[in-house]
Order: C-alpha cells, then sequence, then structure tokens
C-alpha cells in the first residue's frame, strides 16, 4: 500500500539540506538576531515578486491581519465584513483590533461573490476582507466595486503565488496579509508572516505598530506590540521565494493529475479555480464526504477538511450566527482536502486517484 501524507514538509527540508545548513551557519555568524539586513532583502524580494511597493514581515500571518487593519484605521466600534467560510485567523484578527466580524456566504463556490459582500455592507461597515481561499484569487474586481471605496484588507495567507486579472495575489487591496506558516504554500520553518501594500503610509505605520510604535530607538510614537519577522525565517523564506514558481508548478501538475483522473464522476465535484492558483489545497466537494474520506483513511490516504465548521459555528464567534443549514453549513458539510504539495510523486498521486475511483465505484 502506497501511504500518502496529506503533505510532507519533511520531504522538502530533505530536498534543501544542505542549504538549510549554510544559512543556519550564517544565521550564527551573523550576530543578527532580530530585524537586520536579511529581513529587509526578503521585504524588498516578497514586494517586488507580487509587483507591490512595499513588504513589512510579521511575526505571523494572524499579527499581519490584524496589523494591517489597525494601520487602515480599523478598531472598537467598526464592522468589518469577512468570509463565513474561511480559517479562524480571518476573524480573530478583526476581533483583535476590537471590532466586530460580519460574516459574507458563498453561494455555489466556495468564497463570496462581490454582490453578497456588496449586499452585507452596512452602515457601519469599515472595512472588507476577502480570503483567496485554496490560493484561487477571489473576484477582487467585482470586490473592490463593492466595497465603494471602503479599504479592502485582502487575506492572502493561502495565495503564494496565485494570479488573476494579470495581477498577483496580495496587489489589489488596501493591502494584503500573508502568512509563512510552514504548510502554506511559501512556509517557513517556523512562524512568520507579512503585510504587502503600495501605500507607504500604510506600510509605515505597519511597521511601527509591530515593533513598539517605536519611531527610532527609545521613541514610542503609538501603543504598539511586538511581532516581527526572525532574521533566521527570513533568510529561509528568501531561498524558498526563488522556487516559488517551481513549487506552484509542480501543484499544478498534481491538480491536473486529479482533473483528468477523477473528472465526470457522478457525485464528486472537482475545483475549478479561475485565474491562475496557487494550489495550496485542492478541494473535492461530495455528499458521501465523510465515508469518502474514511474510505481513503483505510486506503492509507490522508485527506483534511477546510474546514469542517463555518467560523460562526465557533463558541467565540457565535453570538448573532444564522439559523443552522446556512449556505456555509451546506458547505462545509460537503468539502474534502485531497493530499497535493510540490513534493507529491507520482505513484502517491496515483493512490489518491486509485482509492477515490474505488470508492465510487469506477
Ligand atoms: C494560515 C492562515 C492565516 C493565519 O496565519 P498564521 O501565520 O497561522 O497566523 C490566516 N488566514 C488564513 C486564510 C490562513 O489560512
Amino acid at each position: 500500500m502506497t501511504e500518502v501524507p496529506f503533505l510532507d514538509l519533511a520531504a522538502a527540508v530533505h530536498a534543501e539540506r544542505a542549504e538549510l545548513d549554510a544559512i543556519w551557519a550564517r544565521f550564527l555568524d551573523s550576530g543578527r538576531f532580530i530585524l537586520g539586513p536579511e529581513v529587509a532583502r526578503f521585504e524588498a524580494a516578497f514586494a517586488a515578486a507580487l509587483g507591490v511597493a512595499e513588504a513589512v514581515g510579521t511575526g505571523n500571518g494572524l499579527d499581519a491581519l490584524a496589523l494591517a487593519l489597525e494601520a487602515a484605521g480599523i478598531g472598537p466600534g467598526d464592522e468589518v465584513l469577512v468570509p463565513a467560510h474561511t480559517f479562524v485567523a480571518t476573524w480573530a484578527a478583526v476581533r483583535l483590533v476590537g471590532a466586530r466580524p460580519v460574516p459574507v456566504e458563498p453561494e455555489g463556490g466556495v468564497m463570496p461573490e462581490p454582490a453578497a459582500w456588496e449586499a452585507a455592507r452596512g452602515a457601519r461597515t469599515r472595512a472588507l476582507v476577502p480570503v483567496h481561499l485554496y490560493g484561487e484569487v477571489t473576484d477582487m474586481t467585482g470586490i473592490l466595486a463593492a466595497a465603494g471605496g471602503l479599504p479592502v484588507i485582502e487575506d492572502a495567507a493561502q495565495a503564494h503565488g496565485a494570479r488573476r486579472f494579470g495581477r498577483a495575489a496580495g496587489s489589489f487591496g488596501t493591502a494584503a496579509a500573508f502568512s509563512f506558516y510552514p504548510a502554506k504554500t511559501l512556509g517557513a520553518l517556523g512562524d512568520g508572516g507579512a503585510v504587502v501594500t503600495s501605500d507607504p503610509g500604510l506600510a509605515t505605520r505597519v511597521r511601527r505598530l509591530g515593533n513598539y510604535g517605536g519611531t527610532a530607538k527609545h521613541e514610542h510614537e503609538v501603543a504598539g506590540r511586538n511581532s516581527r519577522l526572525d532574521p533566521l525565517q527570513a533568510m529561509v523564506l528568501s531561498m524558498r521565494l526563488e522556487r516559488l514558481g517551481a513549487a506552484v508548478v509542480a501543484r499544478a501538475a498534481v491538480a491536473a493529475h486529479y482533473d483528468s483522473a477523477l473528472g465526470g464522476i457522478d457525485g464528486l465535484r472537482l475545483p475549478v479555480p479561475e485565474g491562475e492558483p496557487g494550489w495550496h489545497l485542492y478541494v473535492v466537494r461530495t455528499p458521501a464526504r465523510d465515508r469518502l474520506a474514511a474510505h481513503l483513511a483505510a486506503a492509507g490516504v490522508a485527506s483534511q477538511v477546510h474546514y469542517p465548521r463555518p467560523v460562526y459555528r465557533l463558541p467565540p464567534f457565535a453570538e448573532g450566527a444564522p439559523p443552522q443549514g446556512s449556505p456555509a453549513d451546506r458547505l462545509c458539510a460537503e468539502i474534502l482536502s485531497l493530499p497535493i504539495g510540490p513534493h507529491q510523486t507520482e505513484p502517491q498521486t496515483e493512490a489518491v486517484v486509485t482509492a477515490v475511483r474505488g470508492f465510487f465505484g469506477r
């Protein structure tokens, strides 16, 4: 039996081991363990890769979202529109700045349509946080129009290397937040994140807020926090950024294999992302989700659910939630993420295909 892990992070480290050892040695010899030239070098390369003016490293993706919101002027009393179906961090960031997350439902697809964003806007709405879920750039042209001039902060934590409308995910809105959590498409060897923006004032505010509100040593203009990108992680990310394009190509090859081998099966819906997705996840839909997942597990194939419930079904965010049976509830009952990653082998992908086809009697 070919065992198929959901994502093999150890395989990536194995392939890069000599370079990582050299990075570790350079890091130790540098004597510089907070900020410094390696962080600046990664920030410049990341901004250039996306076609934005600035990138500011942060401690993680959640902080990147919260700092972008705070720097955009969002705070207590404000309402911020967020997808009902996303990772909990999108909502937690809104809560962290003292604002209230207001859900926008998906209708048919996995992400809300521009019309749903527009309809959800109310008198207290101060910002929109669309999420490029699973690595597909959401309809930013429509969402920017629906925002009517309000700040739009893209949650691009799953969208490294994704493009649409001729631009990179993260280059559309007022600002965007990335995460470099190890399992992301561009991942570090620990926590990390970044805010990207082409608004130099916003970049400066994020930089200050993430470094104790400091303008210079012992000069603190606002009450900030400590959320900085680690220079060791920046060195790893600089190396991996150069290979991001190749990693996305490798992910797309796995997706194309699934597309051709699993198309046309009754009761199984395959993803059909717009633009050039980063293929962070390959998420199929079937009413038989739980039984399919059990069948795959018995065949040695790992799968996951991103995410089992809409965020408003989680206790800290349940106040004001719609009754059971919402569009996001129905979506969450059907989705299953199949294994995908740049180091997944052909035989592994074929083992997934065989197991899925076997479940549907093919
Ligand atoms: C991973 C993720 C985040 C948060 O990133 P962390 O670095 O883990 O804090 C935010 N939003 C989405 C959609 C994510 O997938």
